[in-house]
């Protein structure tokens, strides 16, 4: 990638190539293995994708080197496999990984700070918070924003000499952001009243997921994100910070969670899950239990993802969350 040449293209193109193709992606953590809850995300985003006919990216998302591993990325990308889903373009191409596309992200970073949307953030983890949470009914709107984005150049100057590193945030307009999700119907947020102004690099230089995640799509040509409903209140900033870098935001298309009866999944069906559905499963069966949970089998029953195409639709989903026993 020439990174010296690098502007904020427009959605569909990467790399200078134009698609117009509907274009799906799974974006993993590599921060361990998968677990039921990633699997559906991923079965369905690919049923979505291929569906459409469209293109599908493996993006690893292993910006955080303390939490991600090199060996979880090949866990993940063998499990996809295993389970009979493909992917047209990414991992193991290393410019479809998070840790290699920095200079992207700085680029971002930089036209945003041009734009006179960046400012240096040294709040606590704790102090950002409560400043995060909502006024109670009948307290007067109060503004949202931390003392840290009405510092003078002389008071950040004193504490950038004092040695404390900051955050950096994008600060947010008072915009009143619709997103029409595939699933979920129209869901609107106000950016500074309800999200806030957020981070998009920590203290220690690491870019964040959101202005991370946002880059990628709109560079990768993404028009059909596919992932958890916990993600859904992300998904007002990220198309707003997209088209703020002059890309065209995708649809978002959110499934609900997999939960347990007892309120959190177990380590039986946790994070060491995959591996022990590797030795356990037939993939045609565990495929088959995660198209049933998700409303596209009646009853659980062998089958391939390939098979399950015209089985799929998003009204067969349920909206609400999904409760496994186990
Ligand atoms: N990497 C994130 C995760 O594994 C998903 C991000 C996204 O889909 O936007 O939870």
């Amino acid at each position: 990638m020439d990174n010296s040449s690098f502007t904020i293209r427009p959605s569909g193109a990467y790399n200078g190539v134009m698609t117009t193709q509907p274009t799906g992606r799974f974006a993993p953590s590599p921060s361990g293995y998968m677990h039921m809850g990633n699997l559906l995300a991923t079965l369905l985003a690919w049923l979505d994708c291929r569906t459409l006919g469209g293109r599908m990216v493996l993006r690893m998302e292993d910006l955080d080197p303390v939490r991600t591993r090199p060996e979880y990325a090949r866990a993940l990308a063998e499990d996809l496999r295993w389970l009979g889903m493909d992917w047209d373009e990414g991992y193991p191409d290393a410019s479809y990984c998070q840790s290699a596309r920095t200079a992207l992200y700085e680029a971002a970073f930089h036209t945003l700070e041009e734009k006179g949307l960046i400012y240096p953030c040294w709040c606590s983890r704790a102090q950002r918070l409560a400043a995060a949470s909502a006024p109670h009914p009948g307290e007067a709107v109060h503004d949202p924003r931390c003392r840290c984005a009405y510092l003078t150049a002389a008071e950040r100057a004193e504490r950038i000499a004092a040695g404390r590193l900051p955050a950096w945030k994008v600060r947010v307009p008072d915009e009143t952001v619709t997103v029409q999700d595939c699933h979920y119907g129209t869901y609107v947020q106000n950016l500074a009243r309800e999200g806030g102004d957020f981070i998009v690099r920590r203290a220690d230089g690491v870019f964040a997921y959101q202005l991370a995640v946002s880059v990628d799509d709109m560079l990768m040509g993404v028009t059909r994100v596919v992932r958890g409903r916990d993600l859904l209140s992300s998904a007002p900033r990220q198309a707003w910070l997209i088209r703020t870098l002059g890309g065209t935001p995708p649809e978002y298309c959110h499934l609900p969670l997999l939960t347990a009866a007892e309120g959190k999944l177990s380590k039986r069906l946790g994070s060491e899950s995959t591996q022990r559905f590797r030795a356990e499963y037939d993939p045609r069966d565990l495929v088959g239990r995660l198209a049933a949970l998700a409303g596209l089998l009646p009853s659980p029953e062998p089958i391939t993802p390939r098979e399950l195409l015209p089985l799929f639709a998003w009204n067969k989903i349920p909206t609400d969350d999904i409760i496994i026993s186990q």
